[in-house]
């Protein structure tokens, strides 16, 4: 079975203005974009609205984060049910700014894929050792205790709605970008992971992408990887070559 590419865009807490963000619409408007990939932008939560207006349709928007529950006393938090009511069909859970930074668990971003998955949104989860655990060449057993919860919660049929975003901490924002090898080796074991902890078919359908460090020059040649099926980049979505990225297979 084929997987379709998949890059996406994560801009975090930037652009600074509505000029800056106007400028980048612009230049993803203008491009010429591979169709045969499934692009999705999340920008900040201030701009999920109007970005999904000003964008070209093809490319989707995703929320950075969400809470667990629909509605309620939760001041600062993203609700997924107003997600889906505004049509912003993806969500990125547990990315490792959230794991670090604001201390969420394993169980608890499990739990927000579960809901996020039951609310109707697709998820793209995030996971990814730190320098630390790969220098103690725990990276493969790190990753696995990530996705173990999130196993537990998701039936085989949910995998249909998650793309797993395979992001060394030690290369996010760092300019140290994984070898393709280095990518390849850690993406085939969490394929032949979800083999064994889910089903054959989920191991061969679900999409895992690379994020850390990517940009123009390095997209190509990690593209070639059988088990890297696209991108999560931070950075250099902010700039115009992310039109480079989002093209790296043609
Ligand atoms: C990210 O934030 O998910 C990311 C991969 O960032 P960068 O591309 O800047 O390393």
């Amino acid at each position: 079975m084929s997987r379709q590419f998949f890059v996406g865009g994560n801009f975090k807490m930037n652009p600074a203005t509505q000029e800056q963000k106007r400028s980048l619409v612009k230049v993803l408007n203008e491009a010429t974009i591979d169709p045969s990939v499934e692009v999705v932008l999340a920008p900040p939560a201030i701009y999920l609205l109007t970005l999904k207006e000003i964008l070209r349709k093809e490319i989707k928007i995703a929320a950075q984060n969400c809470y667990v529950k629909a509605s309620g006393a939760f001041t600062g938090e993203i609700s997924p049910a107003q997600l889906v009511d505004a049509d912003i069909p993806y969500v990125v859970l547990g990315h490792s700014e959230r794991r670090t930074l604001f201390h969420e668990t394993s169980a608890l971003v499990a739990q927000k894929t579960r809901v996020a998955i039951d609310t109707g949104l697709s998820v793209i989860l995030c996971v990814g050792e730190t320098l630390e655990e790969r220098e103690a060449g725990r990276t493969a057993q790190v990753v696995e205790e990530q996705l173990k919860p999130v196993i537990e919660l998701l039936t085989p049929k949910d995998w249909s709605k998650v793309v797993i975003a395979y992001e060394p901490v030690w290369a996010i924002g760092t300019g140290k970008v994984a070898t393709s090898a280095q990518a390849q080796e850690a993406h085939a074991n969490i394929r032949s992971f979800l083999g064994k902890a889910v089903s054959a078919a989920v191991a061969e359908s679900t999409r895992i992408i690379y994020g850390g460090s990517v940009t123009a020059s390095n997209c190509k040649e990690l593209a070639t990887q059988p088990d890297v099926d696209g991108f999560l980049v931070g950075g250099a979505s902010l700039k115009p070559e992310f039109v480079d990225i989002i093209n790296a297979k043609k």
